[in-house]
């Protein structure tokens, strides 16, 4: 019985960023199966999944094609490595298609089994690069305040979240900066433009504070996505290509979330017109049916690290053949149904109407949208840019009430935050919008009593 399970969950299970002491008291959310957009838990509710898992489910559940080629490949050989000098077709064909897929910079990958893997490989990476350039000396990682890189000791210190570093110490050369975050952040009266430009120009700033021959590279999500569905005012991204293209450091853009087709085109740095060196991706690589990591070098950094002979790196499961396999299939799904496309033209410009509507309600602050990836900001006063006194306490309450409306959205502080299944119909989306306002009602009349 779900009592049960939720029982010898609490007795023998360690979650993932979620507050231990409650759940033991409340027990966990049992989630039985999916199809589609929808989600069914174990008391038979249906709910619309508007995150896409962890913003990775893009061609939506139960793509029995994806499983097929799965147990095909684990029939086939269910394990091999690729150390050494050895491969397999799946990797052979998958470092192939994704060769074709991103920008024309970018034709190797190294393959890892997350996000996280795939962040501590770029540390690497760059180090090794300067390394080889004769120039150790450049190992400095500029990243951003609320980044979201991964969780390991390596990735959660490129990572900005200061509750992170606080319960486990940063490794050192690693250096945060603003992040353009225009509702929260910028100075009374300043515009979303003059702030963009003002954000951008603190990695100018970071760069001739600490010296260009100190600094190996800068890191980015083109959408900070765990930090809040942060959507950088129009002059942020080209002040920021300008820079990196004046700077002798390597530009690297984490696309875990905004890569194969988030942000309606195949990689957010598309969206934003900047020509990263180092492209970082999981997630919508396999749509979470498989856990798979990649990390692709432009032409010009790969050239120098062929030239530096062996990198002392790898994981064992770099390349695993079924994660590849499930890749490649969706991957073709991708391609053969034009998802990308569908963000770009109709799923994400319907859904973009009706969120920007929400905006109209008491507790919203604004309501910002690039393709598939959305926020609302809740605030006590609609009229300046004021946030509630207890950050974080009213967007919990909305999160829960959202759940209890049959729909996911997750709550950073207090901002509502949704990415759901590229493949959401307009249907769908309707219910999205109607549930998520349903939500906005229910937590104002919340506070109001
Ligand atoms: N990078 C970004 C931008 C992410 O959003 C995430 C996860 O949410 C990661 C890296 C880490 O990925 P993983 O959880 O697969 O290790």
């Amino acid at each position: 019985s779900t009592a049960e399970l939720r029982a010898l969950d609490a007795a023998h299970h360690l979650h993932p960023f979620s507050d231990m002491k409650s759940l033991n008291a409340e027990g966990s959310r049992i989630i039985v199966k999916a199809e589609g957009v929808w989600l069914t838990d174990s008391d038979g509710n249906r709910i619309l999944d508007g995150m896409s898992g962890l913003w990775c489910v893009n061609v939506g559940y139960g793509r029995q094609e994806i499983v097929d080629a799965v147990a095909q490949q684990m029939t086939e050989l269910p394990y091999y490595n690729t150390f050494f000098k050895t491969t397999h077709k799946p990797a052979i064909e998958l470092a192939a298609k994704l060769a074709e897929l991103t920008p024309p910079q970018f034709n190797r990958v190294f393959f890892t089994g997350s996000g996280s893997e795939s962040n501590d490989t770029v540390i690497k990476l760059v180090r090794r690069y300067f390394q080889i350039k004769e120039k150790p000396e450049k190992k400095i990682i500029i990243s951003r305040r609320n980044a979201y890189h991964g969780s390991t000791v390596a990735a959660g210190s490129l990572g900005g979240m200061a509750p992170m570093h606080g319960q486990s110490a940063p490794i050192p050369d690693i250096l945060h900066i603003a992040q353009p975050y225009w509702w929260g952040e910028a100075r009374q009266g300043e515009t979303p433009e003059e702030f963009g430009l003002r954000a951008a120009q603190a990695l100018e700033a970071a760069i001739d504070a600490m010296g260009e021959d100190r600094i190996a590279a800068f890191i980015a999500e083109p959408i900070q996505g765990a930090g809040g569905v942060i959507i950088p005012p129009a002059t942020y991204w080209p002040e920021i290509a300008r820079i990196c293209r004046e700077r002798d450091i390597l530009f690297i853009s984490d696309e875990v979330i905004c890569g194969f087709g988030r942000t309606g085109k195949w990689f957010g740095c598309e969206t934003f017109g900047t020509e990263p060196d180092i492209l970082v991706m999981a997630k919508g690589i396999t749509s979470g049916y498989m856990p798979l990591g990649g990390v692709m070098v432009a032409d010009r950094v790969a050239e120098v690290l062929l030239e530096g002979g062996d990198f002392n790196h790898g994981y064992t499961y770099s390349g695993h053949p079924a994660a590849c396999a499930a890749a490649i299939a969706n991957l073709d799904i991708m391609v053969r149904e034009d998802l990308v496309g569908h963000v770009a033209n109709d799923a994400g410009p319907y859904l973009k109407a009706g969120w920007s509507a929400l905006a109209d309600h008491p507790l919203v602050g604004e309501a910002p949208m690039t393709g598939l990836v959305g926020a609302l900001e809740l605030t006590p006063d609609k009229t300046g840019r004021t946030s509630f006194a207890d950050v974080g306490k009213v967007g919990t309450l909305a999160r829960d009430f959202s759940f209890k409306n049959g729909l996911v959205m997750r709550a950073v502080r207090d901002r509502l935050i949704i990415a759901p299944p590229l493949v959401i119909s307009h249907g769908e989306i309707d219910e999205l919008v109607a549930r998520a306002r349903r939500t906005l009602d229910d937590t104002y009349a919340e506070l109001k009593r």
